[in-house]
């Protein structure tokens, strides 16, 4: 099942993607009326939420406004760096931010105000960098929650996938020494179109992902290649913290990035940048100078 939240005649609504139109069951009836409302609601919300869109009217997708899935989340965003054996490989030499393949986990946030829908146009934010750059990544949606959650069980925890733009600011990461600030600038967490429920997703480290600039493929690899799968990353982060319904994880990007290119590429206003996985779906965000 595709779910998405959008906007239509100045309210937020969330629906049953069905090809080209959205189901959306009217919250009246008393249906979750907000993605985290859904996915707290467990199996039998979503149960009751698919019966109920099945009998909504339909609304064409083109009549809507796409939103993130989740426009608002209740914590930050989590994010993995580091994470693809290519993308460690090709910081080597980098003045930026050079690793080596890490042996834990290498873990950040993203502010949940840096959170834009598909389509949204993102702000450059000239003012305080000149190096913004692109990340293409598989994001997981926690379903229900725990604490020392097993390898094994892990994926029985994710209630969905999506897609992250995780746009980071290389400047501001050197500057300040420490992630959070250039990578939680207003707009640099790209997320969509929707969320795919993890029914449909039969092997997340086997999905292929690509991230196009202005219509020329910079990102071009498949999850298989992360240093730590879904259910680890689930399981290490769940250790000692408890993880929420909710809560959105980002894998973690492949080689490609702008700034380990000769020479360095960053966005600029007026480029396009569209991040797609196969199974999930193509999230297309334009940049702008604000
Ligand atoms: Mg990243």
């Amino acid at each position: 099942m595709r779910l998405a939240t959008f906007a239509y005649r100045n309210t937020v609504r969330i629906g049953v993607v069905d090809n080209n139109t959205l189901l959306s069951p009217d919250p009246a009836a008393g249906t979750p009326a907000t993605m985290l409302e859904l996915i707290a609601g467990g199996e039998s919300a979503l149960a009751r939420f698919f019966t109920a869109a099945q009998v909504a009217q339909p609304l064409p997708v083109d009549h809507v406004r796409l939103l993130a899935p989740i426009p608002q989340p209740a914590r930050n965003i989590m994010c993995l760096g580091f994470n693809y054996v290519e993308h460690v490989q090709e910081t080597a030499g980098s003045t930026v931010d050079a690793r080596a393949i890490p042996e834990h986990p290498v873990v950040f946030t993203k502010n949940t105000t840096s959170v834009v829908g598909p389509g949204a146009q993102v702000p450059c934010h000239p003012d305080i960098t000149s190096e913004l750059d692109w990340e293409v990544e598989l994001a997981v949606v926690i379903g229900s929650g725990g604490r020392a959650i097993r390898e094994p069980d892990a994926l029985d925890h994710v209630f969905g996938y999506t897609v992250i733009n995780d746009l980071s600011a290389r400047d501001l990461q050197v500057r300040h020494q420490q992630f959070f600030l250039g990578k939680s600038l207003d707009g640099s967490c790209p997320m969509g179109p929707w969320l795919v429920t993890r029914d449909e997703i039969s092997d997340p480290q086997n999905l292929n992902l690509r991230c196009r600039v202005n219509g020329e493929i910079k990102q071009n690899s498949n999850t298989q290649h992360m240093v730590f799968d879904v259910a680890t990353i689930i399981a290490r982060l769940s250790r000692g913290m408890t993880l929420q319904p909710g809560d959105i994880i980002a894998t973690g990007t492949p080689s490609g990035v702008g700034f380990t290119r000769e020479p360095p590429e960053f966005l600029r206003p007026g480029d396009t940048v569209a991040c797609e996985i196969d199974g999930i779906g193509m999230l297309t965000n334009s940049l702008v100078a604000g």
